[in-house]
């Protein structure tokens, strides 16, 4: 394998919105910085999401995601960023060194530091114990976008969509797309998953929202032909050519499961101090790796904050690693991030300038922060999995662990 000496500063894996935007503002500050990509073109998911709303806190406008991605792209090139397409990494080694396959063969590439944005990968309809025959026409929307927007082809006429969180609402806005009536969206909970003016756009549709129900098995030989849902304990059968499986995003993490890097068990993805630094300092992470799907405006914020982190730690000035460890100590929170916090007050400056959390299931009550038998933080919290919860930065007394906890209400 033929070894290349760190020529770049920054090599950034990923070149969806978090990886492009980071690149873009290192470059500003005048590092110089790879990214690669899998892909045969930049832009990650948007390139694939042919509606709007993308481009909003980005470039002050509505725009298309394709659009959207081609603009990302645009900018990191005009900053002087070099894109690598069609290159996978494929393993992570200790102090910054990278394999990766390419055209050009396999390689090992080397960089002061190196910023990992490989995004998320939706839970396939095995990993969600869906009962029935196993027909063609069940794709998640990541897939059908896929089908849709890049190979122009329509997959079915008249779906059900199994979610009903942010990226559900996106394959609703493809159906409309491609001429495709949806005849119902599925949901366990007793509220949508995505926040609720997202409800008009099924209602605008005439796409009934079942909620307090779910898909209990899907029938077909060939192709799906129906499927049986179970509502409040009636059983329902409704015919449909197609499942689109929604939701269930879990970080694109093989790399770092085969690698030296602590993972979050709850997450999935890297456990990341305030400043999107990972176990190993060479390595930073940021965009939708870290938790799950956020917006294309919050994975670009985020990757821009964490493009600072790295311009400080390049020029030696990020504090030391290390600090108190924020723990889970309720199931039903799935995640809580970053997971280490330092010792100042008001860090501004890192990936994280809020505390993100996610529930495992719909729950309400107090959550609380507690450091050495103290209430750091107390909120109020009535949410559902998928949605975005944040908290304040705590102000700490020690590096002790702080424990999140969940007081729930009756
Ligand atoms: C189906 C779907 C629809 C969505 N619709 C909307 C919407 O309408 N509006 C909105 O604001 N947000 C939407 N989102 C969310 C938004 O697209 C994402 O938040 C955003 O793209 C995340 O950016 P990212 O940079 O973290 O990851 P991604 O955009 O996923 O980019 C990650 C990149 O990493 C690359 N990669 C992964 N592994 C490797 C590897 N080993 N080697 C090299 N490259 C690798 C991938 O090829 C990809 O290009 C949607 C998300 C999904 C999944």
């Amino acid at each position: 394998m033929a070894q290349i000496e760190a020529q770049t500063d920054v090599i950034v894996i990923g070149a969806g919105p978090a990886g492009l935007s980071a690149a873009t503002e290192l470059a500003r500050l005048g590092v110089s910085v790879t990214v690669l990509d899998r892909e045969a073109e930049a832009g990650g998911i948007p390139r694939h999401c042919n509606h709007p709303p993308y481009g909003l806190r980005e470039f002050h406008r509505l725009m298309r995601g394709p659009a959207y991605a081609r603009r990302l792209v645009a900018k990191a090139l005009a900053a002087g960023v070099t894109i690598r397409t069609r290159t996978t990494v494929t393993a992570l080694h200790p102090g910054g060194s990278i394999d990766v396959s390419s055209p050009e063969g396999l390689q090992t590439l080397a960089a002061r530091v190196v910023l990992i944005a490989t995004g998320v990968r939706e839970t396939s309809r095995a990993a969600r114990l869906i009962g029935g025959e196993k027909p063609g026409g069940i794709l998640s929307t990541g897939a059908l976008q896929g089908i849709v927007h890049l190979n122009g082809q329509r997959p079915f006429q008249r779906p059900v969509i199994l979610g009903t969180e942010l990226v559900a609402f996106s394959a609703l806005l493809t159906c409309r797309h491609a001429g495709i009536t949806p005849v119902a969206m599925i949901e366990p909970a007793r509220r949508i998953s995505a926040r609720s003016p997202a409800i008009w756009l099924a209602r605008l549709m005439r796409v009934p929202v079942l909620l307090q129900s779910t898909l209990d098995a899907i029938h077909g030989r060939t192709r799906v032909e129906a499927v049986r849902v179970d509502r409040r304990g009636q059983m329902q059968d409704i015919a449909t050519d197609g499942v689109i499986v929604s939701g269930g995003f879990r970080p694109e993490a093989a790399l770092l499961r085969t690698s030296h890097l602590e993972v979050d068990a709850g997450s999935g993805g890297p456990v990341i101090d305030v400043w999107g630094r990972l176990s190993d300092p060479t390595y930073f992470a940021a965009g939708n790796l870290l938790r799950g799907v956020e917006t294309a405006g919050w994975c670009w914020a985020e990757g821009r904050r964490v493009a600072r982190a790295i311009h400080a730690a390049l020029q030696g000035k990020l504090p030391d690693p290390g600090g108190a460890r924020l723990r889970l100590a309720s199931d039903a929170v799935r995640l809580a991030l970053p997971h280490v916090l330092p010792m100042t007050t008001g860090q501004d400056s890192g990936v994280a300038n809020r505390l993100q959390l996610r529930l495992a299931r719909p729950a309400k009550g107090r959550l609380r922060l507690m450091q050495d038998g103290r209430c750091l933080i107390e909120r109020k919290i009535d949410s559902l999995p998928e949605r975005r919860i944040t908290l304040p930065l705590p102000a700490l007394h020690s590096g002790s662990d702080i424990s999140l906890t969940l007081e729930e209400a009756r």
